[in-house]
Parts: C-alpha cells; structure tokens; sequence
C-alpha cells in the first residue's frame, strides 16, 4: 500500500474517549475508526490484521476436519423459545428488532440454537457423524460494559465451532483434538502467557475450559499455581475442585486475564431441547452429543495489541502484522530504489511515499508497529546497502543489496 494514496491519516494524540491502550493506538494509527461505544469499523490496515488472524484460525480448524459454513445473523425467537433463550430474564445482551408487518427477530449473540436446528436437515444417521462446522461471523450483544477498546465490543467478530457426535467417546476425543488446534493457533498469534483455564461445565458437563491470556488490562481474575499447569477462574475456586486437581488455595496466586476462547462439551444442552435426533446401528433414536468452541477473533486482535504495545505505539508479531515492511526512500536514488523494491513487492510492503520530513514517517512507521522499517537513501546506496530496523528490538543493521530480500 502507498501512504500517499491512503485515505488514512494518524493522530499526534490519543482520543479522549479511548481509555484502553488498544483502543486508543488503533484509533491513532488507523486501523481502526470508533462508531460508537463499543463499535468500531475496520480500516484497511486494521482489516489486514483481522484477515491473518482469521487465516490461522482457518487453517488450524480446516486440519481438524471442520467446514467452514456462514450462518445468518437475523434470528427467530421461536428457535430461541424452545432452549428458553429467547427471553430477556434468561438472556439480557439481545438486541431484538421489530419486523415491518408484525413480530420480532433476534440479532444473534451466538448460535447454537440455529446450528442445531439446521443440523436437523443434515443428520439423520449415524453414518452423518461425526461432523463439524465452524463459521467466523459478527455477534451482537447488547454489553453493560464497553469500554475496553476492541476487547468488548457491542458487535464484534467471533470464531464458532460446533461438533456432533454418537457417543460421549466421540466427544472426548474430539474436544482433545480442539484443544491441541487451540494450543497450536494461540502460538502462532503470538499470544504467549495464554493458559486452558478450567471454568464451570453448567449442568452437563464438570468442566468447561477457558483460554485466558495474562494480561494487566484483561477483565477477568485467574487462579494458577506456580508452573500454570493448573490455572482456574473464579466460579470453580471451590473445595472439591481444588482437591480434584491436587492443588491447594493457599498455593494459587491470581491475576487479571483476557479471555481469548473458551470450549465447551455441551452434551445434549441443545440437542435434546431442539430435537436433534440420530438413528444407530439398530435404528434406535438417539440424540446427538454436541460440542461448542468459541474463539474472540475481534477481541484477539485487542488482545495482542496491548500485549505488545509500548510508549511509541503498536508492535504486532510478524505472523499478524498487517505488512511486514514499512518502506522509506531519502534522496533522489533512495526514492527510486524504493519505487522499484516496492513496485516489485507491493503486497509485503507498507510504502511511506508521502511528501513528509523522513522523522515523520519513522514516527509513524513506530506509531503503526511494522515488524521492519526498510530505509533506503543516498547514502545507503553509496554503500550498497539498506537499513533494516526491526521493531520489537529497535536495532539497526545495514544489508547489502544482494542479501536483501523482501519475503
Ligand atoms: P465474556 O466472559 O468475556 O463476556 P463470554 O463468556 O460471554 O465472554 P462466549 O459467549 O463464549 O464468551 O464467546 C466466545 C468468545 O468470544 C469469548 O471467549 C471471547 O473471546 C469473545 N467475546 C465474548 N464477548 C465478547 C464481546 N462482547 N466483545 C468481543 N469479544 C467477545
Ligand atoms: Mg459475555
């Protein structure tokens, strides 16, 4: 992308309605632009970021046999009626709407009640399992609380995965496979200090598990024990469950967290109540095993934000980084070795081409967070070289023309 032609502009300051340091660098660097509390559109640069993150997910989830479907965000109540989610006492974050002619549709928080009613068209056998599906669509949930930049938001972007299943086995075994793609794509997002936290399961499960990432500005308290190999949240902080895992209250230290996902064995919490029936080998009826798997696509990209942000702005691992390389050109040679490097790469490069005083465009090649600041001037040339800053560590290094490469 060329800064020149960009419609995106930063800001010298923070916005004084963005109290989170996600919120409020995304805003100065243009990636992002606030509708409303709690609602942000996405800017080219912002939705680069969006898109890699997405991509990981996908291809994790995509090696574990899911397939990718898009589910709509208008829901019926009457769907909703059925698992008594529907009704505001029960759940109190719909947005509902009133439908020209009459009635009320649901702008969806989540969707379990419509995957597992569409199911019904597709399974009828145990031949049909197991199965899973995921989507990555926009939520909507009217939250008491925004205030967090990107990491709560009124609509926000979310990763959904249900699976279905014969037998409780099935499940188990599934659910570890889930685990394992969760562990592999946190890695690769760069999202270290992120822990499988155990949670309450609800009535049909002991367990849920949580994944939390230690973070100062996360809204949530952990529990964990010295080596995090057990890391647990408040609701499950009780006797029994302490002694289910070996470890002791007074040995738990805590601290604050971010929710990244969380992954639940729902069992039959939906399927029974919506009908959601296979027949076995005998032809007996049976009603089929489920499990949900959510991951805060939106509210990871805050996430890893703030967890690599310092004074000078945003610094985003390569793996998400919107471009990999900021370029800058000084001089009459510099600018038209650059015009030619990025003429030649444009889709790794960020070009800074605009008609600003070279400290400027460091400044904001920092405020923006590019892995590497790519400078080629007069003087590097005489030298056959560019200068390569890197971001994370701020050290500079001269490369000769023939080693450098742009990947
Ligand atoms: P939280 O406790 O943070 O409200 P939740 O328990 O309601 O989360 P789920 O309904 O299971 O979460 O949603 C799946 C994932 O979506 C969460 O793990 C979180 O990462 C993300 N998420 C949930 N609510 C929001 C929101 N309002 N804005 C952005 N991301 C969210
Ligand atoms: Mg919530």
């Amino acid at each position: 992308m060329r800064l020149s032609q960009s419609f995106i502009k930063t800001l010298r300051a923070a916005p004084k309605d963005e109290t989170a340091r996600n919120g409020a660098y995304l805003v100065r660097a243009g990636y992002v632009h606030k509708e409303l509390a709690g609602v942000y559109d996405y800017l080219p640069l912002g939705l680069r970021v969006l898109e890699k993150i997405k991509a990981i997910i996908r291809e994790e989830l995509n090696k574990i046999g899911s397939q990718e479907v898009l589910l709509s965000s208008l829901q019926n109540p009457e769907l909703w009626e059925k698992t008594g989610r529907f009704s505001d006492a029960q759940v109190d974050i719909w947005f509902k709407t009133e439908v020209t002619g009459g009635g009320v549709l649901g702008l969806a928080p989540t969707h379990e009640e419509p995957i597992t009613n569409l199911m019904r068209t597709y399974i009828s056998s145990y031949k049909d399992l197991p199965l899973s599906v995921y989507q990555i669509q926009t939520k909507f949930r009217n939250e008491k609380r925004a205030k967090s930049g990107i990491l709560r938001g009124r609509e926000f972007i979310m990763k959904d995965m249900y699976s279905f299943h014969a037998t409780e086995a099935d499940l188990d075994a599934y659910y570890e496979k889930v685990e394992a793609a969760y562990a592999r794509i946190y890695e690769r997002l760069g999202l270290t200090e992120t822990y499988e936290c155990f949670a309450s399961g609800g009535i049909f499960s002991k367990y849920s598990h949580e994944y939390q990432t230690f973070l100062p500005v996360g809204e949530d308290t952990v529990y964990y024990n010295s080596d995090r190999s057990v890391v647990l949240n408040e609701e499950v902080l009780q006797d029994d469950v302490l002694s289910d895992l070996g470890v002791k209250r007074d040995d738990l230290s805590t601290t604050t967290a971010a929710e990244v996902g969380n992954i639940f064995k729902l069992k039959f919490k939906y399927s029974e109540p919506l009908g959601l029936q296979f027949g076995d080998e005998n032809n007996q009826l049976r009603t089929v095993y489920m499990g949900c798997y959510g991951i805060g696509v939106s509210r990871v990209m805050g996430v890893i934000a703030e967890k690599y942000a310092d004074d000078k702005g945003l610094n985003w691992p390569e793996a998400v980084a919107p471009y990999k390389y900021y370029l800058v050109g000084i001089g009459e040679k510099g600018t038209h070795y650059a015009e030619e490097l990025y003429a030649a790469h444009e889709d790794a490069i960020l070009y800074d081409d605009r008609n600003v005083r070279p400290g400027e465009k460091f400044a904001d090649a920092e405020l923006m967070g590019i892995p590497y600041r790519v400078i080629v001037s007069d003087k590097t040339l005489a030298d056959d070289s560019v200068e390569v800053v890197s971001r994370a560590t701020g050290e500079s290094k001269m490369v000769k023309l023939t080693d450098f490469t742009i990947d």
